[in-house]
């Protein structure tokens, strides 16, 4: 476990502000928490310490993935260039159905975390079946997590009758609770559609009683608008309103069709908002008003959905898209900024999935969550501003990820767990998948 450590010679992002010189710095750690930043004529290297010289790498904070579905590793590539509808009721449901076991969770959400942390990203809010197995997995490579258990009123893997459902998330959350300090679990009330509002309202006062967040899917697609039972003509949003569930431990997730009024409920209830761009760009679900998002004063996290409608767990690409995609919609250039686009893949998305973790910024008192990024190669030349991240960034850059004060990733080899078996594994439950 934890040997307290020294970074030297990084470059940590707040040192980073535009046309500024940057200076070699150390950031120290004492078990799972930053301690001190400094210049490097400041540090005096303690004893019994690990020193990770960094040779002028830049120190980001750990990028946070607000929304996935990690097991879904299994179907990437399986059923791309459909319209959501089809591609959940055709294809992802039926596969679901057929393929997802307490061990294909466990594997295919390893293979997730590998590449997520590989990729720089050090938290993760996963919603899926058999969520312990996908919580033992991301504790295993040593990530952390808000793993939700998931909540339909149909039978689904692992709750075969409906009606223990929320026995299952109720058991789940008792499992998991200040049990490991990388794993939050959490509710996944899958959306207004597929949960009653009788469920709905169980499934809040089990996460509001265990003070865990409760996930939602919400106004996905233009679809959902037409389906949700509104006898007033009134809309998703004020569905979940009207049903009692918005509050500031709900984190709703896509709000592609919210409208300004929706909105305004959601910033009026507190509560939190997860996007995922490249998601609902591929399933043509439209583009979500993140501009509007923000001037409410709204937290909203930046997610990859799952990787079979993405197809990538890369926070870098999410970033780049989004902030291009914003500038598109908006018809203004300056619409979302880079800088914005950061905060939500890191302290903003933090905030957004649970206030109390302390991660997503490095300062003393915050958790060692922290990658060192290789910007001295050509597509990242020359490093100007840590906006060079968003608009070129790549996981491949990512040298070294620390999480919880451990070091998970150490010059791009995964320290944890033994990448080569889990991949043969996921190939082997992929076999039988593609020869359906
Ligand atoms: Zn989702």
């Amino acid at each position: 476990m934890n040997s307290d450590i020294s970074i030297t010679n990084c470059l940590p992002v707040e040192d980073m502000a535009l046309s500024a010189v940057p200076s070699l710095s150390y950031i120290t750690i004492t078990g799972d928490t930053i301690t001190d930043i400094g210049p490097m004529e400041a540090y005096h290297a303690g004893r019994d310490r690990t020193t990770l010289d960094a040779h002028g790498q830049l120190a980001l904070p750990g990028l946070v993935n607000a929304h996935s579905h990690a097991a879904m590793t299994l179907f990437r590539g399986l059923a791309d260039d459909l319209d959501l509808s089809t591609w959940l009721h055709t294809y992802i449901f039926p596969a679901e159905a057929q393929w997802v076991s307490e061990e294909m969770v466990y594997w295919c959400s390893k293979l997730a975390a590998a590449e997520m942390v590989l990729g720089g990203i050090t938290t993760v809010a996963d919603g899926y079946f058999f969520e312990h197995a996908a919580a033992k997995a991301f504790a295993e490579v040593g990530m952390r997590s808000v793993a939700a258990q998931a909540l339909v009123d149909f039978p689904v893997p692992g709750v075969p009758d409906p009606t223990k459902g929320l026995t299952t998330c109720a058991e789940f959350i008792s499992t998991w609770k200040d049990k490991n300090p990388l794993i939050t679990p959490a509710l996944f009330a899958h959306s207004p559609y597929t949960c009653s509002p009788k469920n709905l309202v169980k499934a809040k006062q089990l996460a509001n009683d265990a003070g865990v967040p409760l996930f939602i899917h919400l106004a996905e697609t233009q679809y959902e608008i037409e389906i949700i039972p509104s006898p007033l003509g009134e809309t998703p949003t004020r569905h979940l309103l009207e049903t009692g569930i918005l509050d500031a431990n709900t984190v709703c997730v896509h709000c592609v069709w919210c409208t300004p009024a929706d909105l305004d409920i959601l910033a009026e209830n507190n509560c939190s908002i997860v996007i995922c761009p490249q998601s609902h760009a591929k399933l043509a679900s439209g583009m979500a008003p993140l501009r509007a998002m923000l001037d409410r004063n709204i937290r909203v996290g930046l997610g990859t959905d799952g990787s079979a409608s993405n197809n990538s767990l890369d926070i870098f690409r999410e970033m780049d898209f989004c902030a291009k995609v914003q500038k598109m919609v908006c018809n203004d250039a300056v619409a979302v900024p880079a800088r914005e686009i950061l905060s939500c893949a890191t302290d903003g998305g933090s905030t957004a999935l649970l206030p109390s973790m302390h991660i997503g910024r490095l300062a003393p008192g915050q958790k060692a969550d922290i990658l060192l990024a290789d910007i001295h190669r050509p597509h990242l030349q020359p490093f100007y501003t840590t906006d060079t991240m968003v608009y070129s960034g790549d996981p491949a850059d990512v040298q070294t990820v620390l999480i919880n004060g451990n070091i998970v990733v150490r010059d791009r080899v995964l320290q944890t767990c033994d990448l080569a078996e889990v991949m043969a594994k996921v190939r082997e439950l992929a076999q039988h998948v593609g020869n359906q």
